[in-house]
């Protein structure tokens, strides 16, 4: 067929979108600032590329939170089993972890994403690296800054699938968000996701435990609360456990200037327990070996309390115990989106149509983190990131009339 579609930002939304396109017989034109594609998602399979998640379905979208009700009708039509089948199909297969999230064997994303470009190459998709998008002309022709000078395209049909703004070295820098907001479309801010925090540690505190996990703990936060683990840095705080709280978090900072998190130390242990514990007479041994001997508080544990009881609390065993349980670590700030698994803001749904089009620009399409959703990790991220660049994919070919 006798049209041709750009596709700009080859992460796992764009180059989905090509796939879907291409399968149709149509040219597809993949450009990426780049030198090569699927930065993000190569980066994504370090620590094993969580690709899914088993969850019920149900479960599944209340992971988009406020925006469930858009994400929904792209998972049903490419969710977590048209994803595994895919991946499948790619000739990799899928297992299910301990806790319910899908890896692809062996747990690294080169030889998925290997087998994917081996497949688009050989289906009419061509790949234009180092080319960065640089907004749209007053024509609606698309311009790009290349290395030796800039080139501008009019393409019949557009997907823009540019990420969001965490770690730009990767390639998604945020930097679309001024152009798309010039050509009318409503572009929530970019905020970090999946994020760690600034916490104000004391210099004793930070030299010693820098690096270390804080292991089995109870966070709570509002009505978010999880046993689960994460590590002190220089800075603060990060790790799953306080990912999977930090969009809570972060916008208690963003309402009130500070956000105060809850630990319960000894998740294991009742209140009442520790107030007998710490009640009996402890004859000539110190508190601190005490708490460590006695109660199994120690190292980094013992050092947070230090850093957060006042010496009046540590010699009164109810209030001691009770913060052992609940042990305010106050938050200052969220650590820098280039920092942060992820994004939230973007381009808002209201500004699309059913098919990811951009109201304002027709025929440009929009797929991927840089739309204005977030989830938790768990596999969530790159599932809506594949099934908007699918449905970005097919709303293209309705825009062409191939239905
Ligand atoms: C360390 C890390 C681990 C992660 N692990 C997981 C995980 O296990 N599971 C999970 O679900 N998610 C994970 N994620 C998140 C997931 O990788 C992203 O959500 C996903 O890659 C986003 O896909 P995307 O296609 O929207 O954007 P991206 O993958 O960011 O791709 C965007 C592309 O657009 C290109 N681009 C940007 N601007 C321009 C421009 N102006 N011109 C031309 N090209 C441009 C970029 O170079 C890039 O190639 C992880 C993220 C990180 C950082």
């Amino acid at each position: 067929m006798d049209k041709s579609v750009a596709i700009i930002g080859g992460g796992p939304a764009g180059l989905m979108a090509a796939e879907v396109i291409s399968a149709r017989g149509i040219k597809v034109d993949v450009y990426d600032a780049m030198p090569s594609v699927g930065r993000k998602f190569l980066m994504a399979g370090k620590s094993g590329l969580n690709i899914t998640h088993s969850d019920p379905f149900e479960v599944f979208v209340s992971r988009y939170g406020k925006r469930s009700k858009n994400i929904e009708p792209l998972l049903k039509a490419f969710g977590a089993d048209q994803l595994r089948e895919w991946v499948h199909g790619l000739g990799i297969q899928t297992f299910i972890g301990t806790s319910g999230r899908v890896f692809p064997m062996g747990m690294k994303a080169s030889p998925l994403l290997r087998a994917w470009l081996t497949r688009l190459n050989a289906s009419n998709v061509t790949f234009h690296l180092r080319h960065k998008w640089t907004g749209f002309l007053s024509d609606s022709s698309l311009r790009f800054a290349i290395p030796d000078g800039e080139v501008t395209v009019k393409p019949d049909a557009v997907v823009l699938a540019l990420g969001g703004g965490s770690w730009r070295r990767l390639g998604s820098d945020g930097a679309w968000v001024d152009w798309l907001k010039q050509a009318g479309a409503e572009v929530e801010a970019l905020r970090p996701s999946n994020c760690g925090f600034d916490v104000e540690w004391s210099e004793h505190f930070r030299e010693k435990y820098d690096g270390h996990p804080i292991k089995s703990v109870i966070l709570s936060f509002g009505d978010f609360r999880q046993q689960g683990e994460f590590i002190v840095t220089k800075e603060g705080v990060e790790g799953g456990l306080i990912y999977a709280a930090s969009a809570r978090m972060r916008d208690e900072i963003d309402t009130n200037g500070k956000a105060v998190m809850h630990l319960d130390l000894k998740p294991d242990r009742t209140l009442e327990w520790l107030v007998d514990k710490l009640s009996r007479p402890r004859g000539k041994r110190s508190l601190a070996s005490y708490l460590e001997k006695s109660l199994g508080i120690h190292s980094v544990k013992a050092g947070l309390l230090r850093e957060f009881v006042s010496k009046e609390d540590f010699t009164d065993a109810e209030r001691l115990a009770g913060l052992i349980k609940a042990l305010p670590v106050p938050l200052v700030a969220p650590r820098p989106i280039d920092e942060a698994i992820s994004s939230a803001g973007g381009v808002t749904f209201e500004s699309l149509d059913e098919y990811l089009m951009l109201k304002t620009i027709p025929g440009v399409f929009c797929a991927g983190e840089m739309l204005d959703w977030e989830a938790p990790t768990g596999g969530y991220l790159l599932t809506a990131c594949f099934s908007s660049g699918y449905a970005a994919g097919n709303g293209v070919l309705k825009w062409l009339g191939i239905s």
